[in-house]
This record gives structure tokens, sequence and C-alpha cells, in this order.
């Protein structure tokens, strides 16, 4: 049987997932034995494009050019996996998603310098654009959540990944908890995958994983709702890794919940 062939691409982020990915060290060697890596610029030099089986794709679209490659890579793939919350979500840098004023805001950090190569837009998650079958969401991914999901992924099983919020791990390390100090935790509408890592050093998590895809998170919501937030105030403080999706999120809960009013 011929090895699963992968490919490693990068666009608008820190390279922190990639970097997360190196730092497999020892179980790399393992995933590099087990697959045919066609490309990733960050590890090796002889880098080509061909037809692939998984494409994992790190940071959010944000350039024509972008967009272009973006394509032509899930046009050549079979699975497209978006690695990390800006890939996933759009990151911080989609934090303003969808309230408009990109322009000002584009006028305000590059006056009317113009990027030569290629037309910027404001940046979204791979999926605004493309199909993707799978997300591993973090800032960056964790090690031991990207390679149980990646092991299943080139055997070509289904990952088990995290459905429930960081509340439920942070539980887990029976973590006394931090909005009972009234503090801001984000904690309840973030999906869990970090082991909750904040918290368990009285830190409030502010979201970075992503909006969490729990059948409960109305009762969260509330939870968070009867520590006195606001649906704005809720919104402000998660959205900075969640994007629009934590915010529409968010907005729609707030809509269900004055409609039963
Ligand atoms: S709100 Fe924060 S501190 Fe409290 S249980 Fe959830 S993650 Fe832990
Ligand atoms: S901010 Fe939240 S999701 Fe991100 S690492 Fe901290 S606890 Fe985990």
């Amino acid at each position: 049987m011929s090895s699963p062939k992968v490919g490693f691409y990068g666009f608008t982020g820190c390279a922190g997932d990639q970097l997360m990915v190196l730092n497999c060290e020892d179980r790399l060697v393992d995933l590099f034995g087990a697959t045919e890596i066609l490309s990733f610029a960050m590890a090796k030099s002889d880098n080509h494009d061909g037809e692939l089986d998984v494409a994992f794709v790190e940071g959010s679209i944000s350039t024509e050019e972008q967009l272009e490659h973006l394509k032509d890579i899930r046009k050549r793939s079979k699975m497209l996996v978006a690695i990390g919350t800006c890939a996933c979500w759009g990151g911080p840098q989609a934090m303003k998603l969808e309230e408009g004023g990109y322009e000002e805001r584009y006028k305000k950090v590059y006056g009317n310098a113009s990027i030569e190569l290629s037309k910027a837009f404001e940046a979204q998650p791979v999926d605004a654009f493309v199909k993707v079958e799978m997300k591993i969401p973090g800032c960056p991914i964790d090690k031991t959540e990207f390679l149980s999901a990646v092991t299943k992924v080139v055997a070509g099983r289904h990952p088990y990944l995290y459905k429930f919020p960081v509340c439920t791990e942070c539980k887990w390390k029976e973590n006394p908890c931090i909005l009972t100090e009234g503090k801001f935790c984000a904690g309840p509408l973030t999906k869990a995958g970090c082991g909750a890592v904040c918290p368990s050093h009285n830190i409030p998590c502010v979201g970075c994983w992503g909006p969490t895809d729990d059948l409960n998170v109305s009762a969260e919501y509330n939870l968070l709702r009867e520590k006195g937030y606001d649906v704005d105030e809720i919104v402000k403080k998660i959205k900075k890794f969640g994007g629009a999706g934590v915010a529409k999120m968010v907005k729609e809960l707030s809509a269900k919940k004055e409609a039963k009013k």
C-alpha cells in the first residue's frame, strides 16, 4: 500500500501551528515515515505540487494570491484540514469581520500605500472560500490533539475531537472557577482541547480555541449572562480569537433567548 500523500501550507498567521508540528520531535519521524510529504516549506526545500490525500492548511486568507493558492490546494486534495484558530475561525486578524470599516482600518495602518504583489482583503477563515473536512483549532494547536487526529486521518479514519467546552477539562483538573471570583472567563463558550491550561494557572480563558460545538452551549451562555455579562461584552471579549464565528454563535444564542421571552 502506498503512503498517503500530504502537504502542509501556511497563509496569514504567525506560523505557530507549523512550528508546533515540527515540535512533535520524535513523533515527527513517525509522521514523516508513515506519509509522503509533498510540500512543507517550513520543514524541507524540495517541495512540489501534486495530488494529495490530505492538505493541512494554517492561517486565514487575506489576499487574492492566497485565495488562488488555496483553491489550487483544494482542487488537488481529497481532504482539507484547517489547523490552528486563524485557519478555523479567522484568528485575531478577523476579529472585526462583519463589522464593516475594513477600508478605514487598512488606511489607518498603511496610509494610501497599495500592496503591489496581490490585492489584500479582510482576513477570513479557510471555510469561507473552500470546503473544509475537519478543523483542528488552537493558538497554537496542541501537540497531543494534533498527533492523535493526524494518526487517524492518514489511516483513513475519522478522529474524535472534543465537542465540549474548556470548562469540562477545567473541572477534570479540579480547578476553582475563576468566574466565581468575578473575573470573565471564556471557558464556557470555548472548544476544549488545550487541557484548560490558562485557568489551571488561575488565568481566565480568552477563547483561543474558538467556539465550542457543545450541544449544551445555550446553558453555558446563560451561565455568563447570570454572572452579569451582557451580550456585547461577551462578544467583545471572546471574538479576539474566535472572530466572526464566535460572534455569530453568541448573537444567535442571544436572539433565541430574546425570542423566548
Ligand atoms: S469558567 Fe473558566 S475557570 Fe470556570 S470552570 Fe470554566 S474554564 Fe474553568
Ligand atoms: S485561552 Fe482558553 S482555549 Fe486558549 S489555551 Fe487558554 S484556556 Fe485554552
